[in-house]
């Protein structure tokens, strides 16, 4: 990944080393609230390490690299609303905070690293770990490259773009509904498909994506399918229990939005569109070739 030409945010707070100072308990369950704004369905567990002594960020440069992503972002949705005259035409960016073992939200509780990276609707945040990343690869055969990385902060950027949007109140709708686990679904695969859209324009505007990016981003979209981290930590999958979607329809999403780059609303009612089944709810398969291509 190229980021030579990529424009630094002001949004990103490195908190991490602040981990000591925070209390954590309970595991997942103070994060009820953002569960939609994960990057997958599971809490990884099992890496639950004691806090350390506060301390200061490692001086490694992800900062900055965080700072070079979320520019991007910035820069690509602020053109995007633009253009589709989404809220007026002006994009209000989210905020990101990196920390490490563990966080304390403003708006959504608090939680530990396991769970991935997520945003929270309430404070307009994302949060994020850096060492998710060795965790993705380690555990999840995904890839910590950095492309890869960024295609996880897309899709949390995305997240806050659905929230602009009204796509995430459609979902919250759903809650203790039958078909809550169908409309995350939709959700978290109209989030990959932001995210590559925003793959879409930064390269076009930056030229961020090098030779073999793209399947390092695609090598994570697949590893995080809700089958594929099943078979992996349980051995085996339950398709009624998905909520973030298969490996091939991660995998199609993202590709799709890369491709087309089409953020229009006629593009994105299509992952809300009850006519357009974007899964079979049965075996969690993918029924619609390349998610809705036109
Ligand atoms: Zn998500």
């Amino acid at each position: 990944m190229r980021l030579d030409d990529a424009p630094e945010s002001s949004n990103v707070s490195d908190n991490r080393g602040m981990g000591g100072k925070l209390a954590l308990g309970g595991g997942a369950g103070g994060i009820l609230l953002v569960v939609l704004g994960l990057i997958f369905g599971v809490d990884l567990g099992g890496g639950q390490r004691a806090a350390g002594p506060p301390g200061e960020a490692p001086r490694d440069g992800y900062d900055k690299f965080a700072r070079q992503v979320l520019g991007t972002t910035e820069a690509v949705w602020a053109e995007q609303f633009k253009t589709h005259k989404y809220e007026n035409g002006k994009y209000v960016p989210p905020k990101m905070v990196l920390f490490s073992e563990g966080v304390q939200t403003k708006g959504c509780g608090s939680a530990p690293s396991s769970v991935g990276p997520f945003y929270c609707p309430a404070d307009q945040t994302v949060y994020l770990d850096p060492t998710f990343f060795d965790e993705l690869e380690k555990k999840l055969g995904g890839s910590k490259a950095e492309f890869s990385q960024a295609y996880v902060i897309g899709h949390e950027v995305g997240h806050h773009v659905q929230n602009l949007l009204g796509y995430s109140a459609r979902t919250d709708a759903k809650r203790k509904s039958k078909q809550e686990n169908e409309f995350s679904i939709r959700l978290e695969l109209q989030a990959d498909y932001l995210a590559g859209v925003w793959a879409h324009h930064a390269d076009k505007k930056y030229k961020i994506i090098e030779k073999g990016d793209v399947e390092e981003a695609l090598k994570s979209a697949r590893a995080i399918g809700d089958n594929r981290i099943q078979e992996k930590m349980k051995g085996k999958s339950w398709p009624e229990s998905f909520n973030h979607g298969t490996d091939r329809q991660r995998y199609a999403a993202f590709s799709n939005g890369l491709k087309t780059g089409d953020a229009s609303k006629t593009k994105l009612n299509q992952y809300f569109d009850e006519g357009q089944t974007p899964f079979n709810p049965r075996t969690g398969e993918l029924d619609n070739a390349a998610l809705f291509p036109k």
